[in-house]
């Protein structure tokens, strides 16, 4: 297991391994193009060469992507879904210049749609990014929080779009969106019946990445708020739960800047101590 957060690509994503570094970070995440839209910035030969040396530089063992915000696999506006499925094989694509190993996107929000409507579109999408991929960067959903309409909130549903997509597929967990979306991964009995939901759809080993973030929001409460580690609603028994049960899966931390080397800290604390790799 390592450690690390979503680092900005200000100045270009060249400079993201240094940033990451100076954070504390063993991995990190980034998005390679603003996430709320506009045209992707060229990953030319000049770039992947620097970018793999600053990578070396600064000891950073892999980085991960996270597809733009705009991306909804489940709108009832098939243009919109169509540029979602452009963008995250874009992504995939340009993730495979720079040797990311993973890539994780956000499924989108189902209004105006049935919920099972949604659940059909947004597999036949997943299917559409994948479909002919020959790249290196593994893509993986990731679990909501559940507003509003937002799907994916639950093991159920990422097994049936996974089922009807590609087995090539993987997930990766938040735990403040699980939390939200009424996972109780603070307590040990809790955590374990989690762990039989898991085992019982997708299996532990399709979870590749875990988005540690703890939670301003309670149990059930299905809103999208990060907190630092320990400082939310989620606490520190929730991080040794993970910890001790997702030991060879990567960490990352989404939390304000302002404490995330903190974060990261504490972390690398509690894996000393419960983790075993
Ligand atoms: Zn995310
Ligand atoms: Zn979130």
């Amino acid at each position: 297991m390592k450690i690390g957060c979503h680092v900005s690509i200000a100045g270009g994503i060249v400079n993201a391994p240094q940033r990451a570094a100076e954070l504390g970070c063993e991995v990190f995440q980034m998005f390679t193009r603003s996430p709320q839209g506009g045209p992707a910035p060229k990953i030319d030969a000049d770039v992947i060469k620097k970018f793999k040396e600053e990578m070396k530089k600064y000891s950073q063992e892999n980085c991960y992507i996270h597809a733009p915000y705009y991306i909804n696999f489940a709108s009832a506006n098939k243009s919109t879904r169509e540029a979602s499925v452009r963008a995250a094989r874009e992504e995939l694509e340009r993730g495979s210049l720079i040797e990311a190993k993973y890539l994780m996107t956000h499924l989108g929000s189902a209004k105006d749609m049935s919920r099972n409507e949604a659940l059909k579109v947004t597999s036949s999408g997943i299917l559409a990014v994948i479909n002919g991929y020959k790249g290196r960067t593994e893509f993986l959903l990731e679990i909501s929080a559940g507003a509003g309409n937002v799907i994916g909130d639950t093991f159920e549903e990422l097994e049936y779009i996974i089922r009807n997509s590609d087995d090539r597929v993987g997930v990766c967990i938040d735990s403040a969106h699980m939390f939200a979306s009424g996972y109780d991964i603070k307590t040990k009995e809790g955590f374990s019946s989690v762990l039989n939901v898991i085992k019982k759809n997708i299996g532990t080993e399709r979870i590749k990445i875990i988005h540690a973030n703890d939670s301003k929001v309670g149990l059930n409460e299905h809103k999208d708020r990060h907190d630092h580690i320990g400082d939310g609603k989620i606490g520190e028994s929730g991080f040794k739960n993970l910890i001790k049960s997702f030991s060879e899966v990567d960490f990352i931390l989404e939390t304000k800047p302002d404490k995330v080397t903190e974060d990261i800290k504490k972390l690398k604390e509690m894996r000393n101590k419960y983790g075993n790799g």
